[in-house]
Order: C-alpha cells, then sequence, then structure tokens
C-alpha cells in the first residue's frame, strides 16, 4: 500500500500523488505557500452591463421561449385594441370600449411574461412584482395606451364628424 501523504500544516492526509493541501493551500511537495488567488472581475463592458440590466430587469427578453408568445400575444392584443378602437371610431362605444380593455388586458399579460420571464398569470405577477417591475409594467402599459388614445385624438381631430 503506497504512503499516504501529510499536510505539515493541518495534518489532512491525502493520497500518495496529491500535490496540493487543499485546506491550506500548501504544495506538499516543496512546503510552498501558494498565494491565494483572488478571482479577478473584468470590469464589465457596456455590452455586457446592458445584458446584466435586461436579465434583471426583463429576464423574459432573454427567453425566447416566453419573449416570442410575449410578442405574439401582446401583436394579439393591440390586434383587438385596434379593432375596438375601430368600433369606437364607428360609434358603437359601448362594444368598442370593452374590447380594447380586452386587448389592453392581453398586451398587459404580455408584459408581465417579459418583466417576469415566467408565464405568470398577471394577478399572480402583480403580488410578485418588486418596486422596479411596477415601473416598467406601468410604463410599458400606459405610455402606449396614452399614446393610442392621443392618436386617436387627433386622427377624430382631422376628421371631425
Ligand atoms: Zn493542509
Amino acid at each position: 500500500m503506497a504512503e499516504m501523504r501529510h499536510c505539515w500544516r493541518c495534518r489532512a492526509d491525502y493520497p500518495p500523488e496529491t500535490v496540493v493541501c487543499v485546506r491550506c493551500g500548501i504544495n506538499l511537495l516543496t512546503g510552498e505557500e501558494i498565494p491565494k488567488q483572488e478571482p479577478e472581475e473584468a470590469p464589465l463592458t457596456p455590452w455586457e452591463k446592458v445584458g446584466a440590466t435586461v436579465a434583471d430587469l426583463t429576464p423574459g427578453l432573454l427567453r425566447p421561449i416566453v419573449w416570442i408568445p410575449a410578442l405574439l400575444l401582446g401583436a394579439g392584443g393591440w390586434g383587438v385594441i385596434v379593432m375596438g378602437g375601430m368600433l369606437i371610431q364607428a360609434g358603437v362605444i359601448l362594444s368598442g370600449v370593452p374590447v380594447a380593455a380586452l386587448g389592453l388586458i392581453l398586451y398587459a399579460q404580455a408584459v408581465v411574461w417579459t418583466i417576469t420571464g415566467q408565464f405568470w398569470l398577471m394577478h399572480t405577477a402583480l403580488v410578485e412584482f418588486e418596486g422596479c417591475h411596477w415601473t416598467i409594467f406601468a410604463v410599458a402599459v400606459f405610455s402606449p395606451g396614452i399614446a393610442l388614445i392621443l392618436a386617436l385624438k387627433i386622427l377624430a381631430g382631422m376628421h371631425p364628424h
């Protein structure tokens, strides 16, 4: 049986072919201490910073399995919103408003998927949201909504009934 190798500092036993004591960082052959290397953190490139921020704020954007369905649902939601808008423009306001609201809910659900990176239903996600998620959600959902309302107003102004 081959002799074990011992660390002279912590007296740990190692198989004879072992060179370094993993507890002390000592070269068992020479007795030399191996200077502990601090893992060097390379400064992030701007793109890596963007990636880290995206991964933090909207992880869904980095997961095609999430953002592709979210994109489809969001586009579908906007289709429904436009349908609602057309109904409102046509004067069928009582039908148009709930249709547009439904479209906005579909789009908001798509935003939730993108923000959380998971297929959470909206009411689940809104419970789990952290501070900045609320901001992103509010901006993503309401700014296009406001833009749409403004656009409709301008269109209505250009073609007065
Ligand atoms: Zn040791």
